[in-house]
């Protein structure tokens, strides 16, 4: 039942009120979707919690079997999965199918297998007379809280690393974009995950915020914007919950005139306006020297004005709409003061006539670097461009932001890059490129991007606690535990 609950291993209704999910593309109300009540999420926990001891007590083998056969699952219901995805959150059907889904099942099949290898560290003799083991151990039940922009991937992102290290999760989806996460619980269940493992409940913040306040959930992973990372933190605090936060950004691409100008003004066009620009990761201030930004404002308006926008469904199509018309007004309203604040709109800012959230690549320069579009999230295929004539510049004008999570340095000079690299203050910086991610590669940001890795290895570990386990083998004396080694 994909528009219902999945609690204990089965779909259900939610005891809330039905909600309305629109296809963003057309305006048009795809269907009702159930809501869960507080009693839903209690259910969803106490499944949850009775589920644990059992899937934690499963050796890591076991439980990556389990994650493979799911990621082969997914791969098998790509029709159906595809139709859920470009129908709430309009994207192109490529984009999802022949990208984010594969990539998707990459990342389960590396969780899989890097739940194998959480071995502890030091085990041996650390102090005489006794064999110590640092033993990784999970924490028990998480609440996963992912936002609408890649519903698929961000919940792989929570339950992959999560269940692999033995944890078990109540998972709630963004209202918007709740059906393909129902599918992958009744996919998980499927591919004999047992029941309770995997919960999915639906609903807003208030959803969000009876999960976190249960005080039988041990730690909650958040995607989504810096006001809900706070709220959930708040609440986790009461509780001395562990979080992990993956938030905003507000990516700068910084070009140097000895770039390959063309190829950054592709490559940047692409990571501006990939999923409409609703990526946390997207290149949203470019920063170009002085001595080429005429030259590069021209590429970046032709490429950009080239991109092709529309039906999510038509094979030619680029990027379709963003998620709602009202995410689509609140990116124009940007736009708008900031030309009202005296920035040039090189291309694109008008709403086109017709329905569907639709917007076209907006390309903007000569912002003041404290106005509002240079330093706030605005989640839509708009790109500001400005100049530095420094390196110190550069660099200053780039970490000028509330946000820490990506960037991208332009140059051929690799001691340039490097030199820049190192000054970033940014969870990744790509250097000749924009965008690129892998699923053994950490992604997570500092500063008011939040905190945690997801991906990676490191993922796994933010799911586990490390226990000490220390054996007494030989007769000591008693009280003197601060003996030196
Ligand atoms: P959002 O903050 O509105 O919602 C995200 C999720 O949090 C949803 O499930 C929502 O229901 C829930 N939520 C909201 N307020 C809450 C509260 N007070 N308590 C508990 N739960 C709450 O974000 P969104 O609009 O869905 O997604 C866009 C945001 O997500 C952007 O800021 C984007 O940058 C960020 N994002 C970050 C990453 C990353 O990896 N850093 C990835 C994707 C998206």
């Amino acid at each position: 039942m994909l528009n219902g609950l999945h609690v204990d291993g089965s779909s259900r209704p939610g005891g809330g009120t039905p909600a309305t999910l629109v296809d963003p593309a057309t305006g048009d109300v795809i269907g009702e979707v159930a809501q869960s009540s507080v009693d839903d999420v209690r259910e969803a926990v106490d499944a949850a919690a009775a589920a644990f001891p059992a899937w934690a007590a499963r050796t890591a083998g076991e439980r990556a079997r389990v994650l493979l056969r799911l990621a082969d699952l997914l791969e098998a219901d790509a029709e159906l999965l595809t139709d859920l995805e470009v129908a709430e959150t309009g994207k192109p059907v490529p984009v999802f199918r022949d990208g984010e889904l594969p990539f998707a099942a990459d990342n389960l099949r590396f969780f899989a297998g890097s739940a194998r290898s959480l071995e502890g560290t030091g085990a041996g003799v650390l102090s005489e007379g006794f064999t110590s083991m640092l033993v990784r151990r999970p924490l028990g039940v998480v609440a996963g809280i992912a936002p609408w922009n890649f519903p698929l991937v961000m919940a792989i992102w929570k339950i992959g690393p999560a269940l692999a290290a033995g944890n078990t999760m109540v998972l709630k989806p963004a209202p918007q974009t709740p059906r393909s996460t129902v599918r992958l619980a009744e996919l998980a269940a499927e591919a004999g995950l047992p029941a309770g493992v995997l919960n999915v409940v639906t609903g807003g913040a208030d959803v969000g915020q009876a999960l976190v306040a249960d005080p039988r959930v041990a730690m909650v992973s958040v995607t989504g914007s810096p006001g809900a990372g706070r709220a959930v933190m708040e609440t986790a605090a009461s509780a001395t919950k562990r979080v992990h936060l993956e938030l905003g950004g507000k990516a700068p691409a910084l070009v140097f005139a000895d770039a390959d100008l063309e190829g950054a003004a592709g490559a940047l066009t692409m990571a501006s306006t990939y999923n409409t620009g609703q990526d946390c990761t997207a290149a949203t201030r470019v920063y170009v020297e002085a001595s080429v930004a005429e030259e590069f404002a021209d590429l970046l308006r032709e490429r950009m004005a080239a991109v092709t926008w529309g039906d999510p469904r038509d094979p030619a199509t680029d990027i379709g709409p963003l998620v709602s018309v009202e995410h689509r007004d609140r990116v124009h309203g940007f736009v708008t003061r900031a030309v009202a604040a005296g920035a040039e709109l090189v291309t694109g800012g008008v709403v086109p006539d017709g329905p569907g959230g639709y917007y076209p690549p907006t390309l903007i320069r000569g912002a003041a670097q404290d106005a509002e579009i240079v330093q706030q999230e605005v989640f839509g295929p708009v790109l500001v461009l400005g100049t530095f004539t420094s390196e110190d510049d550069a660099v200053a004008q780039a970490n000028d932001s509330a946000y820490g999570l990506a960037s991208s340095v332009w140059t051929v000079d690799v001691g340039k890059a490097l030199r820049v690299a190192h000054r970033i203050e940014a969870g990744v910086t790509w250097v000749n490129d924009h965008l690129p991610i892998a699923s053994e590669a950490p992604h997570g940001g500092v500063k008011g991007s939040g905190f945690g890795k997801d991906m990676s290895h490191e993922a796994v570990l933010e799911y586990t606690v490390t226990q000490h386990v220390m054996i007494k083998h030989a007769a000591r004396e008693a009280h003197d535990s601060f003996r030196p080694a």
